[in-house]
């Protein structure tokens, strides 16, 4: 295997080793540079202090390619929310989620998005790029680095649609794997649908959970909310899912954020208990995550009456669909995806602050933010 290019962070275990043979020096080098990026999370090889001080000196601007911490936020509840800078200037969000038995990271896939979803301030914001490996694995070493404990479980669910960004989040969740150590079956890969994809991701021999965000039960509606459904009807998506099913073993789990007024009637619950249903292969019953909204002032969506979201679980389980509800405990106005980079743009924050914010904030409507230990799907 040839030398790998910049930068260091994303390369694989043999390429380190071979990297360090083109400099000269013993490939046991790259076994100790592997361990000090991925393990230690060095941002600069002049740190590796088991490298002879004369190569360090002559490395030490070598790009490793970590990022910058601009801003960390944290709940009482002890969720973080980092805006990390990249090294072209663009802002993403990363958020720490620890319990006592696990440490999650929501990571971003892209900055911005361009699915444009109606209710999100990731999608009013637009798409800039596509991340890169290294700024994908960065997101995750700077939890762990920050939160001075191991990372057990990632969400592919941050700013940015995953399978828009296929190749490089799928060499991401290799090198989770394979270079910092956490299982696949401890990462989940959230969509909104992307046409062709989900056969693709079948394909890709992965033990990953995909987690599918419907947020509407019928194409009318679905469109409504998110504009770039109008290329992927609802029954070709709920078919791929079934395929996805069949072909690579796994389930499927369904995401569905609760919109008042506009997605959270009885005759929805009914529609979206139908629907699951025609996912389903063999009897296998499907699971709902329900999630009630939490406003943005981006957006008019209001959150759900409570007794509108018990009536919407009542429903679906009189149609034998199973259904959790994600509640958020601390409502801020920086909480939703893509809103605290945007409150930053607004206010030019200065670096690296840490206000305190009320429990619960991170992404209110990422169904994993306070999901009870030990239920976070495997
Ligand atoms: S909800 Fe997800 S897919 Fe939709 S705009 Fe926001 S980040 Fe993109």
């Amino acid at each position: 295997m040839s030398a790998p290019s910049l930068p260091l962070l994303g390369q694989s275990l043999s390429a380190l080793k071979d990297w360090a043979t083109a400099q000269g020096q013993p490939a046991y080098r790259g076994q100790q540079l592997h361990n000090w990026i991925y393990q230690k999370g060095i941002r600069s090889l002049d740190k590796v202090t088991v490298f002879p001080k004369g190569w360090r000196e002559a490395l030490k601007d070598y790009p490793v390619g970590r990022s910058e911490m601009v801003q960390r936020t944290e709940a009482r509840d002890g969720t973080v929310k980092y805006l990390l800078g990249l090294t072209d200037g663009q802002l993403i969000e990363t958020v720490g989620i620890p319990t006592s038995k696990r440490l999650t990271v929501c990571v971003s896939s892209q900055v911005g998005c361009p699915m444009a979803c109606d209710f999100c301030a990731t999608g009013k914001m637009g798409y800039r790029r596509n991340l890169e490996l290294h700024e994908i694995l960065d997101q995750v070493l700077t939890v762990q680095e920050d939160f001075g404990r191991r990372v057990s479980h990632i969400v592919f669910m941050g700013m940015g649609e995953p399978l828009l960004n296929r190749d490089t989040v799928v060499r991401a969740i290799r090198s989770l794997n394979q270079e910092i150590g956490i299982g696949q079956r401890h990462i989940t890969l959230s969509t909104v649908g992307v046409p062709r994809q989900i056969p693709w991701l079948a394909q890709q021999d992965l033990q990953i959970t995909l987690a599918v965000s419907l947020h509407a039960p019928n194409q009318e509606l679905r469109q409504q909310l998110i504009p770039s459904a109008v290329h992927y009807p609802l029954a070709s998506l709920i078919q791929d899912c079934r395929d996805y099913m069949l072909s690579s073993g796994r389930r499927v789990s369904f995401e569905y954020t609760l919109l008042g007024g506009v997605n959270d009637l009885p005759i929805h619950a009914r529609q979206l208990a139908e629907l699951l249903r025609s996912a389903s292969q063999s009897g296998v019953q499907l699971h709902v995550n329900l999630i009630p909204y939490n406003p943005i002032s981006e957006a008019d969506y209001q959150r759900p009456h409570p007794t509108r979201v018990e009536e919407f679980v009542r429903q679906l389980e009189q149609h034998h669909v199973q259904a959790s509800v994600r509640q958020t405990r601390g409502l801020d106005g920086n909480a939703a995806c893509g809103q605290l980079r945007g409150s930053f743009l607004q206010n030019r924050a200065v670096l690296v602050t840490t206000p305190q914010l009320p429990a619960g904030n991170g992404i209110p409507n990422c169904p994993y933010l306070r999901e009870p230990e030990g239920n976070l799907k495997a």
